[in-house]
């Protein structure tokens, strides 16, 4: 996709950083934890935060033809018959007739048991979706699941949304939220999990422009992770041979990350035809056909679904911004993330923990605090501070010290450069806004400057 060689880290050092600076812990960690769940720590959460918004804003808020929605995690069983979850989202699974470990049929390539040597069962499907029980019975009437994709709430709104937005075709609904697969393997720290979060967009449009609307948002989507910083060698699109479509599907591309376990899937875009309408049209009862105004036309739309995950994203981000790089004697570890993406924007560094300097250097975290999600560091020595915030990926550094009292000036420190400068107290505002703000902040621009 690029002539630059695509280059990856360690998956270790990605995780020994999010657990030692507080990104991402282990579920339920005191009791040994829970396998394939994550907690994301104080810096996780703002950098998860700041994946969705980026997501919202380029998907929802800037344009004319999407909107929001957040529906239940919990739905109706029928959502999930009539979706063709229940009879086929199921992976094939062999179990050791010794050991009992149970493998996914494709990843084991012979036929015994690659812990023990046993003899291996015949694959069966197995179904990937979680269940539980609605109200105080346990029986098979009072089954329900976990969504295994945000999809199936919006296809059931698609009424709902359509008379109350008067939207037209083409338009699309958006989705952000929690989904559950009861994978039989996991593994590669957030890539895969029985527990994530998934960015959907279901985009309705009238049959004949379908491939067009394919391939626009394949585009648009490729895009995206280039605008958040994302280099573009350690990107490439996959396309789906006819044999490995989705049943439902006419087409399904790939965009794929070069994660540390070797190029896999951030983000499927599938041309999902008029098949979840139709069947929820039948299965519900509903009439789903759009009516076109223009055409006087009856019909059911086709579906484009870009649908990418959160945590995929995550890692990918963080595996692109990482970099270890020689910073006098020594070597520094930095996460060159978009600004857009950064935890934290700024930090304000006081050279001193005693009066009258904390006064000005809170005076200074107060204004930038209002604009930016910031920190406050006053801890260790100024060294060791500069590359905390480095590690975790701060942009600038505002440092006050000793001379500031004096002729009212603060020191910014570039990340990415380790350039400073000096600027009045008064000008902070206007200069870090120029930097982060407006158009920067929304820039195409890539920021690897650097490494
Ligand atoms: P895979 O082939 O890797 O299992 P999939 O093709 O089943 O993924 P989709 O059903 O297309 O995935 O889901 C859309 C997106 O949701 C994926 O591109 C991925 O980013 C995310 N996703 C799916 N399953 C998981 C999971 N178990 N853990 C984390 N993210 C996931």
């Amino acid at each position: 996709m690029d002539e630059k060689t695509p280059t990856r880290v360690e998956m270790d050092k990605i995780v020994s950083l999010c657990r030692r600076r507080g990104f991402i812990f282990q579920s339920s960690e005191i009791y040994g934890g829970l396998q394939s769940t994550w907690d994301y720590g104080p810096l996780g959460v703002e950098l998860k935060r700041n994946v969705k918004e980026a997501w919202w804003q380029e998907m929802i808020t800037r344009r004319d033809d999407t909107v929001g929605l957040d529906t239940s995690i919990l739905m109706h069983p029928q959502v999930w018959q009539a979706s063709g979850h229940v009879a086929g989202f199921s992976d094939p699974l062999v179990e050791c007739k010794s050991c009992h470990l149970r493998y996914h049929a494709d990843e084991v390539g012979s036929a015994t048991c690659p812990a023990c040597g046993g003899e291996l069962t015949e694959p069966h499907q197995f179904n990937l979706m979680f269940k539980t029980f609605m109200g105080p019975v346990e029986d098979a009437a009072a089954v329900v699941y976990l969504r295994p994709e945000t999809a199936q709430g919006i296809f059931v709104n698609f009424q709902n949304v359509l008379t109350t937005t008067r939207k037209k075709l083409p338009f699309g609904i958006g989705q952000i939220g929690k989904s559950f697969r009861n994978e039989i393997t996991t593994g590669n720290f957030i890539f895969r999990s029985r527990e994530f979060e998934q960015m959907e967009m279901e985009y309705f449009v009238k049959p004949e422009t379908a491939d067009k609307w394919f391939e626009y948002w394949v585009g648009e989507r490729l895009d995206f992770y280039k605008r958040i910083g994302i280099r573009p060698e350690n990107l490439r699109l996959r396309c789906h041979e006819k044999a490995e479509l989705a049943f439902y599907s006419r087409g399904t591309s790939d965009i794929e990350y070069y994660f540390p376990h070797g190029w896999a899937e951030l983000e499927g875009i599938a041309n999902r035809g008029s098949y979840d309408l139709e069947q929820h049209a039948r299965c519900g009862g509903k009439n789903f056909e759009y009516f076109d105004d223009e055409t006087k036309e009856r019909y059911l739309p086709y579906i484009i679904e870009p649908s990418a995950g959160v945590d995929r994203t995550v890692l990918a981000v963080l595996c692109d911004a990482y970099a270890e790089e020689p910073d006098k004697d020594e070597i520094r570890a930095v996460l060159h993330l978009h600004p857009r993406l950064a935890p934290y924007k700024v930090a304000v560094l006081p050279l001193s923990r005693k009066e009258p300097l904390v006064k000005l250097a809170r005076e200074v975290h107060n204004t930038v605090r209002r604009l930016w999600r910031s920190e406050y560091d006053d801890a260790q020595s100024i060294g060791r501070r500069y590359r905390r915030q480095d590690e975790i990926g701060t942009p600038f550094c505002v440092t006050v010290d000793f001379q500031s009292l004096e002729d009212k000036q603060v020191t910014i420190r570039e990340r990415d450069t380790m350039n400073q400068i000096r600027i009045p107290v008064a000008e902070l505002e206007s200069t870090l806004s120029a930097k982060l703000g407006g158009e920067a902040f929304a820039s195409t621009a890539l920021w690897h400057t650097v490494g």
